[in-house]
């Protein structure tokens, strides 16, 4: 399918691997040319480069933390007029209830709802003069349902909800459209960390706490990056102008819920 979108400018935080780098390779078939962002320069690089030579878009890179100001001022005035953002961080650490101060919850709430949110701050009104813009925000699963483990993530993800649920329906008339996607678990090296986690936690072997995990899974496995990628370049087309402010779960039917 073509998606319309060949010569625009995006925004991919995060994306040196996983899902972010899903989506920068997605929008880069797309004929998209990217700032990238990841705090490892050398990985980036790397990235960066296999997506100059496959797909022939430029490509410049980013090397900052996004969570901070500075960092984000950098990815910001590399890109100059940006079509597209993609907003991503990583997630934060697991742990129970009782066990986080407020420092954590600070931390997670920069990282996943204050960082996002700055950054859509930053391209909206730009993208509203020239009547056209694209905002996907990389959030979780846990949004429709929490994950035990993960309230610092539970938390701050459904504060940029309630963001973007407001804010979409106020640029929509601009021609700028948000929506957030919600993975479930994809094949990262994140999930590879949280299985790590269930195997210290537990003693179970990590190949049998991933077989215990597919069996959780309608789909049977993880999903991959490039699926994720692919979903996120549909919402940053020209066919996806009539979607505003949705909630995309892709779990591979993991959350047992009719809506
Ligand atoms: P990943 O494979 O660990 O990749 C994370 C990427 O983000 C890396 O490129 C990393 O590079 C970069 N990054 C992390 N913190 C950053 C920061 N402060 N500033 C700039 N770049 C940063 O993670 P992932 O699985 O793709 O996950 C992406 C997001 O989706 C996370 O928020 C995660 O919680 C969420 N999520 C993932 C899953 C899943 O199953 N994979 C499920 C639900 C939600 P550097 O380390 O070099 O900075």
């Amino acid at each position: 399918m073509e998606l319309g979108i060949k010569g625009k400018t995006a925004i991919v935080c995060a994306s040196s691997k996983g899902l972010g780098l899903g989506c920068a390779r997605a929008l880069a078939e797309a004929g998209v040319n990217l700032v990238m962002n990841a705090r490892g320069a050398e990985v980036l690089e790397a990235a960066a480069e296999a997506i100059r030579k496959d797909f022939g878009v430029s490509v410049q890179t980013i090397a900052a933390d996004i969570t901070s100001e500075e960092g984000r001022n950098a990815v910001l005035g590399a890109a100059g007029d940006v079509d597209i953002l993609v907003n991503n961080a990583g997630g934060p650490p697991p742990g129970l209830w009782s066990d986080w101060s407020r420092d954590d919850f600070i931390k997670a709430l920069d990282a996943n709802m204050l960082t996002p949110i700055a950054m859509m701050q930053a391209v909206l009104p730009g993208m509203m003069n020239r009547g056209w813009g694209r905002v996907v925000n990389i959030t979780s699963q846990s949004v429709k349902a929490p994950i035990a483990v993960l309230g610092l993530s539970n938390s701050a993800r459904a504060g940029l909800t309630g963001f973007v649920a407001g804010t979409a329906r106020q640029v929509a008339g601009k021609g700028v459209n948000i929506n957030n996607l919600l993975p479930g678990a994809h094949d990262t090296d994140r999930i590879k960390g949280l299985e790590q986690s269930i195997s210290a936690s537990t003693g179970a072997p990590i190949e049998e706490v991933r077989k215990g995990r597919f069996t959780e899974i309608p789909a049977g496995r993880y999903g991959s990056p490039d699926e994720f990628g692919a979903m996120c370049a549909f919402l940053c087309s020209q066919h996806a102008g009539f979607i505003v402010g949705q909630n995309i779960l892709l779990d591979g039917g993991q959350i047992n819920a009719t809506l």
